[in-house]
């Protein structure tokens, strides 16, 4: 049993797709940092597959096989599941027994005045988001973390509302059944780097921009080469503005101090061209991530290896939910 002053991170991602290095540098560097942070005392890290039926119940085919993939990147760049229960959400079906729990208690108009929900009914408007399960996600997210006494959820600013909400919704629980059953989850502040896709807009692999964690050298290299740059340097001495190019992202989160300053100096004065600044972007990358690269190979080769870390993820995950869950019931008198 843990103390209750002790952290416990829990973090989820939906396995809509492969993961890309928009995914790496907005949350598995990150989770795989935490792994280093001794104030925290476990880490849980699921496959959040049910999460991805709340805006793509339609295409289920390939669920399974990202959720695997996921797996084989989280464990190649650097998840430990000596440090971290690495599971699958749908193998702990605790999640949808407090999901429905939650659901009892919570008012419609909270969930409906999550900014969020509005936005992506709008932005992802040929989707079929007059679900329940859709407008529900909150509730279900809240779940996911309170479900193992779950303290701090690292994210980004614009993801604070839902933490917010997810107390909200604590405390009501808590209140209602006037015992201190669940706990009341905190934001883990975290400033991303920004990493644009290589045509500049946000790397989403609906917009066929993203470079996946499991592309090749060679993949990515034909990637960054056409990548957009600051439209102003139309001919090699045209003056540019790094400031203004996608590629100069790319190189504040993969080369040095030094690389960056000459790639700017050589870009503001029309002394260096985009292909060698970006020539320069692909060394910095490939020290970087081929040894990731590498080891995505090895443990990709072993799938049974890789299968048996989920099992036993999902067994230690369900341990932990189960006992909570005694509780949960314990306290509602069901
Ligand atoms: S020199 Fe580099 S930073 Fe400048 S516009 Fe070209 S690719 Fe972008």
């Amino acid at each position: 049993m843990l103390d209750a002053d002790q952290k416990i991170v829990v973090s989820g991602m939906r396995p809509t797709g492969l993961l890309h290095l928009g995914n790496y540098h907005g949350a598995l560097e990150n989770w795989v940092r935490l792994q280093a942070d001794q104030t925290i005392a476990r880490r849980f890290f699921f496959v959040a597959d049910w999460h991805s039926l709340t805006t793509d119940y339609d295409q289920t085919s390939e669920v399974k096989n990202f959720g695997f993939q996921m797996f084989i990147d989280w464990l190649a760049f650097g998840l430990d599941p000596a440090q971290s229960t690495i599971f699958i959400q749908s193998r702990v079906p605790e999640h949808a027994e407090l999901h429905l729990l939650l659901s009892m208690i919570t008012p419609v108009a909270w969930l409906e005045r999550v900014p969020t929900y509005k936005d992506l009914q709008k932005e992802l408007s040929g989707k079929d988001l007059s679900t329940y399960g859709f407008l529900g996600y909150p509730l279900l997210q809240t779940a996911d973390v309170a479900l193992y006494s779950g303290s701090h959820v690292p994210v980004g600013q614009d993801q604070v509302a839902h933490i917010e909400l997810s107390r909200e919704i604590v405390r009501k629980f808590n209140h209602h059944f006037k015992h201190e059953v669940l706990a009341e989850p905190q934001a883990l502040l975290t400033k991303f780097p920004k990493i644009p896709g290589t045509d500049g807009r946000k790397m989403s692999k609906s917009y066929n921009n993203s470079i996946y964690l499991s592309d090749t050298t060679e993949t990515v290299r034909k990637k960054i080469l056409p990548m957009k740059t600051d439209p102003a340097r139309m001919r090699r001495t045209d003056a540019g503005d790094p400031e203004k190019c996608p590629v100069f992202d790319y190189h504040k989160i993969y080369s040095s101090p030094d690389t960056i300053n000459t790639v700017a100096e050589g870009c503001r004065s029309a002394g260096m061209g985009c292909i060698d600044c970006k020539k320069a972007l692909l060394k910095s990358m490939d020290e970087r991530l081929d040894p990731f690269r590498q080891r995505r190979v090895e443990v990709a080769a072993k799938p049974d290896d890789v299968r048996a870390v989920i099992e036993q993820g999902n067994t230690d995950a369900r341990k932990v939910a189960v006992l909570n869950m005694e509780r949960v019931r314990e306290v509602i008198k069901i």
